[in-house]
């Protein structure tokens, strides 16, 4: 978050800033600061050399340019792959990262980082773009692309999104600092005793709250991994439960 890296360059500890003001008119030293990922700072020398139109006549829509993809978790050639935007998800895993590692179906695809959405096979011809993962309730993020084989346990990828915040939160807002602990307790009593409506009810509420909110995006943004991975063992869930009462 970049408040808090002002904070840090200003000898404070590292918490978020309340915003407005943004920091592009008063960050560090309160003066104007423009605060860029390293990904965005990388295009600048390409676009100098070659001009604005060169650059985005590449990608798709109103995804112009390239996005380093950073491959990893269960694929055969993990790294970094530079590729214009629109090329679908299904098509840079299997192309470019060779499949999974243990040589298994793809089972779930973590796009975006560790704040990002878990995909499921419905979704991997996707292509990625800003607008259509947005579509889908998903995001490019800063590129990060995590793969697992069918055999992933979705159910222990919330708790760890969960335990993520816990872990990376400043602690300066109560959602984020308090939620993300209650949130990896709910996913332990999920993983021990299963899932039920009192819990589906309060995981729903809690996430409600941490999007609604938290200062920043680590609160904000941790009940999208958690919603989407959960959302096979809740679906199942509540098919049983229609057999059941039907
Ligand atoms: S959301 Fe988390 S990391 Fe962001 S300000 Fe609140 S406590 Fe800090």
């Amino acid at each position: 978050e970049e408040t808090s890296l002002l904070e840090s360059l200003e000898g404070k500890r590292g918490l978020i800033r309340a915003k407005p003001p943004l920091p592009a008119k008063e960050g560090l030293m309160g003066q104007p600061t423009l605060v860029h990922n390293v990904l965005t700072l990388c295009s600048v020398p390409w676009i100098v050399r070659q001009g604005g139109a060169s650059y985005a006549s590449f990608g798709e829509g109103a995804s112009t340019g390239t996005m380093p993809f950073q491959l990893s978790g269960n694929v055969r050639h993990g790294g970094i792959v530079e590729i214009p935007f629109g090329l679908p998800l299904r098509e840079l895993i299997e192309r470019y990262g060779g499949g999974t590692l243990t040589g298994r179906p793809i089972g779930a695809i973590q796009v975006g980082g560790p704040l990002g959405a878990y995909l499921l096979p419905e979704a991997f011809d996707t292509p990625l773009t800003y607008e259509a993962m947005q579509a889908i309730g998903a995001g490019i993020g800063h590129g990060g692309i995590v793969v697992f084989d069918d055999q992933v346990d979705l159910v222990e990828r919330a708790r760890a999104a969960f335990e993520f915040c816990a872990i990376e939160s400043c602690g300066k807002c109560t959602p984020c600092r308090l939620g993300a602990t209650r949130g990896e307790e709910l996913l332990k009593a999920i993983q021990r005793d299963g899932v039920s409506e009192d819990r589906i009810r309060l995981l729903d509420d809690l996430c409600d709250v941490m999007e609604r909110a938290s200062l920043c995006q680590l609160g904000g943004m941790t009940p999208i991994p958690v919603r989407s991975a959960l959302r096979p063992a809740i679906a199942a869930f509540e098919s049983d439960n229609e057999v059941q009462g039907g």
